[in-house]
């Protein structure tokens, strides 16, 4: 067994699952000495939170076992990639905490070895080139029940199939008119085997090598050699590859990789209700509906990341989901668990009023402001205190008084008394209306003898609502966010196969009124606001003299962890 794996510091973690008992088995075998993952991403779109379950699983076992994690483009198909995508994965990788130190590589540096790997399987017999068209080849394949046909150009001589690959990579043929595949057993009854394509022309520049290859490696026959020669041990992908290892074993031997990396599959992680599809999310981007694939309604990571989610939050979520073989969907509720459970001791509970409304103290003095204090956050006395000014003018929340106030409400209503969180009682005694009825401002009266923690025990009340000092206060933005789909119809239309929209997926509040205590936030700071949620400041709206925050998530929470 290897030196660098302790089994018993890794053993005390609570439960290990399947792949670890396999990593496990092997390195009790000697079939590897050491541990090496990778993450293998197609630049070909932002990442999501089905990535970061990769990314998470990946990094985590190299660090596990104290071996290395790569971080691998898989940029093979030129047709979708792009720069863009290589940086912002990169940037999500990071951000989420799972170095890969100097380890980026990508698959496009290895065509040279790649194509050495095919001339060698055509030397050893193992591949050929096929003239037959895509059509004839599906028709060639088979299916389920009737065993595949072999292709007439199967047994082409070594010398031709050398001599044809070579004239297909000098570019002397057009796009789809030859292929190399492997030679293996059209009667597989693993169609994955039957005399796989492995490479194909197309006649089109690539992002990192340009114009120097017209012949391009198909998925199946790059992804273990791309492996192979990083050293990777372990190639953990999505069970839809499942039937695909034992082509993945195929390669690597005929290959001739020593210590060749074994391939094991684990369950996609799906979100209940939620959008994933790139197909579907570059439509919203295009159409306007979101702001970017960064908008903080979906569920790439860069959108996340906006709306507020800590890596932090990210890895307790993939935590929790755990690592299974079987293919399951997870509730959103249980990602907004993990960002509250995360946030509620780390942040400062702050005076925020979403929806202003005036309160006047009719005998408070004129002109007067005075400090009070106010601890950070109740359940974590660490985070200290701050001072917040209090006068005669006030901003509440609308919904914190009532005219005619329906049975147990225990809010602001005429006659009735309440505690302004962190200062006084006060008394309302009326409103003033404007000429359509609508109440502008509630006057009340104080009692300078029940300032907090001036041990006042003379008379209870039973509610408290929070407060905004009016003159010192700060308008800001603040965007509420539902899903953005329907829930109650389902994700998609089945008629049109479209989006189910939620027409009040954002709702924009231009002017909630803040405590002055919000100097030098930055992009990304996040709050919680008295009564209303956890607010994180905008990275791209925000600006010092006209904040934008996004609602992370809501303090009420429909999620209950399974007891273990
Ligand atoms: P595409 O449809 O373009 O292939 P993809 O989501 O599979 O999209 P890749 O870049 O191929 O994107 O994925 C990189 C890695 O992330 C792969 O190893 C893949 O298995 C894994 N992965 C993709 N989606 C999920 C998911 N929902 N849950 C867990 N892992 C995932
Ligand atoms: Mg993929």
């Amino acid at each position: 067994m290897s030196e660098a794996v302790n089994v018993t510091e890794t053993a005390e973690r609570k439960e290990r699952n399947f792949i670890e008992n396999e990593i496990d088995k092997d390195l009790a075998e000697g079939r590897y000495t050491h541990v090496q993952t990778r993450f293998p991403p197609e630049p070909n779109g932002y990442l999501h939170i089905g990535h970061a379950k990769s990314i998470l699983l990946n990094f985590g076992l190299a660090e596990e076992y104290g071996g290395k994690f790569n971080l691998r483009y898989d940029d093979t198909n030129p047709t979708k990639e792009k720069w863009e995508f290589v940086e912002s994965i990169r940037a999500d990788v990071e951000w989420l905490g799972a170095d890969f130190e100097d380890r980026v590589f990508f698959a496009s540096d290895y065509f040279d070895t790649m194509y050495e790997c095919a001339l060698k399987l055509i030397r050893n017999g193992k591949a050929f080139v096929c003239d037959l068209t895509a059509d004839q080849i599906r028709e060639y394949r088979g299916d389920f029940n009737t065993p595949g046909k072999e292709s007439p150009y199967r047994n082409r001589s070594v010398e031709e199939n050398l001599k044809l690959f070579t004239e297909m990579k000098e570019g002397i043929y057009p796009d789809g008119s030859r292929v190399l595949r492997a030679k293996i057993d059209m009667a597989s009854p693993n169609i994955n085997m039957r005399d796989p394509v492995i490479y194909r022309i197309a006649h089109m520049p690539h992002q990192n090598t340009g114009d120097k290859w017209c012949i391009y490696p198909m998925y199946d026959f790059a992804h273990p050699i791309e492996d192979a020669v990083e050293h990777i041990t372990h190639s953990i992908c999505t069970l839809e590859f499942e039937d695909h290892r034992p082509l993945y074993d195929w390669v690597v031997k005929e290959c001739g990789f020593e210590e060749p990396p074994r391939q094991i599959e684990f369950a996609k992680l799906y979100l209940t209700n939620v959008v994933t599809g790139k197909r579907y999310i570059k439509k919203l981007v295009e159409s306007g509906i979101v702001d970017g694939w960064d908008d903080p309604r979906l569920v790439s990571i860069a959108a996340l990341r906006r709306r507020g989610y800590t890596p932090e939050s990210i890895r307790m979520f993939v935590d929790l989901v755990g690592v299974s073989k079987a293919n399951s969907s997870v509730d959103y509720s249980m990602l907004e668990y993990c960002i509250r459970e995360d946030l509620k001791l780390k942040r400062s509970r702050m005076m925020a009023v979403l929806h202003p409304l005036k309160l006047i103290i009719d005998n408070y003095p004129e002109g007067q402001t005075e400090l009070l204090p106010m601890p950070n956050n109740l359940e974590n006395p660490e985070l200290g205190e701050r001072m917040i000014p209090f006068g005669r003018e006030l901003w509440i929340e609308e919904e914190d008084f009532m005219e005619v106030p329906p049975k147990k409400y225990f809010r602001l209503f005429p006659g009735n008394e309440v505690r302004l969180m962190g200062a006084y009682f006060v008394k309302c005694v009326g409103v003033d209306k404007d000429a359509d009825g609508k109440i502008t401002a509630v006057h009340c009266t104080y009692d300078p003898e029940t300032k907090n923690g001036s041990g006042f025990t003379g008379r209870k009340v039973k509610g408290t609502i929070h407060w905004v000092n009016a003159p010192t206060a700060v308008t800001a933005e603040c965007r509420l966010y539902e899903n953005i789909v329907d829930e109650e119809k389902g994700v998609y239309d089945p008629e049109t196969g479209e989006l189910n929209l939620n027409p009040n997926s954002l709702t924009v509040v231009k002017d909630a009124k803040l405590e002055p205590n919000f100097e030098g936030a930055k992009a990304y700071d996040s709050y919680q606001f008295v009564r209303n949620g956890f607010f994180c400041i905008d990275a791209k709206d925000s600006a010092p003299d006209h904040l934008v925050f996004n609602r992370i998530v809501s303090l009420k929470s429909s999620f209950k962890l399974p007891k273990a």
